[in-house]
């Protein structure tokens, strides 16, 4: 499995576009296409948010990756997402513009088709069959181009997290509310990436977040674009670079379980890993895990008793809070409501899924631990 990695200083094309040839050479995709591909791009747009906060894919990184594209006779190129929230023109027409995605036009066809078709996964654990917006469904060759993060939920955000956006709208939610436990969840995303297999999975890391992401965090640089054909292995590679312990990321771990990830194999293209890393503050809602020095067979009830108490729970800022709804709509427990302005959350239902911080544009909900 090849992995390349190139250091990229800053969003500039003169700088990301190189990287990018050096890439696409490196992993041999020229040999893969043909240019009657319809060629989809699937970035990260979880909210509409400028392209200056490390919160979706930058706009020129999928442009090079278009550019080369084209430079090698493909024309049928389209940009598909589905953000959090709504999954419809206007929504989409407000994200493509805010996050800079607009200028990629027409060299990128940006998707208005908002149909979505079912796939089936007959031998899935966790769904015997996917609802997927349909671009992603006819694509000849798929492109993933996500952002390296943390994650609320689930701790780390790359190649695998980034192919829930294929689900539409707000089915993810529902599917929140299917899955509420993490070992459940994320077995749902393996088999929801395998389903969806993109050919090629590109990291946008040149800046990444920290601390409360996926939405809410903070600016991590790491100056990089990651590339690679082999998203699960990346996934582990690049949770490394970010000093996570990726058998702790429980998406990756699953990925190892099945046999998807195999760091012996992978064999580093371009440039060398800088010394000067330093390791990704964490997202609130991660449990510390103090089990270390306790015996085997002691672990599993202490965890299962310290999951309850340190079950973590959205906290919202009242000052903060403009009462857009966005919590609200995205909510899959149904418990908050919008009154005079300002959101409400009931007490009971919470499955501390926080699709409602990942959604809040305002940073208004943060987390509580239930200790
Ligand atoms: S908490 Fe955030 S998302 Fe919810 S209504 Fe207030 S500002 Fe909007
Ligand atoms: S209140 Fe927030 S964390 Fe709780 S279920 Fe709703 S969206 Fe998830």
């Amino acid at each position: 499995m090849i992995q390349t990695l190139q250091l990229v200083p800053e969003y500039k094309e003169e700088l990301i576009y190189p990287a990018i040839c050096k890439s696409m050479e490196a992993l041999g995709i020229e040999k893969e296409l043909q240019t009657d591909f319809k060629v989809v791009i699937k970035p990260n747009m979880v909210m509409a948010k400028s392209p200056d906060f490390p919160v979706t894919t930058h706009p020129l990184v999928v442009k090079c990756v278009a550019r080369w594209l084209r430079e090698h006779g493909v024309t049928n190129i389209i940009l598909a997402e589905s953000s959090g929230g709504l999954y419809n023109a206007e929504h989409m027409k407000n994200l493509y513009h805010v996050c800079g995605m607009k200028q990629l036009e027409p060299e990128v066809s940006l998707n208005m088709d908002f149909s979505a078709k079912t796939v089936n996964c007959p031998d899935g654990f966790a769904n015997h069959s996917f609802h997927i917006i349909t671009p992603i469904v006819e694509a000849d060759y798929i492109i993933n181009i996500c952002k390296l993060k943390t994650h609320a939920m689930t701790g780390y955000s790359g190649g695998i997290k980034n192919l829930f956006g294929v689900i539409p709208g707000l089915e993810k939610p529902q599917l929140h509310y299917r899955w509420p436990e993490i070992e459940d969840f994320s077995r749902m995303l393996v088999e929801l990436s395998q389903i969806v297999a993109p050919q090629l999975t590109v990291i946008d890391a040149i800046d990444a977040m920290e601390g409360n992401g996926p939405t809410g965090g903070t600016s991590h640089p790491l100056h990089m674009l990651l590339a690679a054909k082999d998203l699960y292995t990346q996934d582990y590679f690049a949770a490394g670079l970010m000093g996570l312990d990726p058998m702790k990321i429980v998406m990756i771990r699953q990925a190892m379980e099945k046999g998807l990830v195999k760091p012996e194999e992978m064999e580093l293209k371009g440039d060398p890993i800088p010394d000067t890393l330093t390791s990704f503050k964490l997202p609130d809602t991660q449990k510390l895990d103090f089990t270390g020095t306790l015996p085997g067979f002691l672990k599993k009830p202490f965890l299962w008793i310290a999951g309850r108490l340190l079950k973590s729970y959205p906290q919202l800022d009242q000052k903060l809070c403009i009462g857009c709804g966005k919590c609200a709509e995205s909510c899959p427990a149904h418990i908050i409501q919008i009154k005079n302005r300002k959101a409400v959350f009931k007490k009971k239902g919470c499955i501390s899924c926080f699709c409602c911080q990942e959604m809040c544009p305002m940073k208004a909900i943060s987390v509580k631990k239930a200790l």
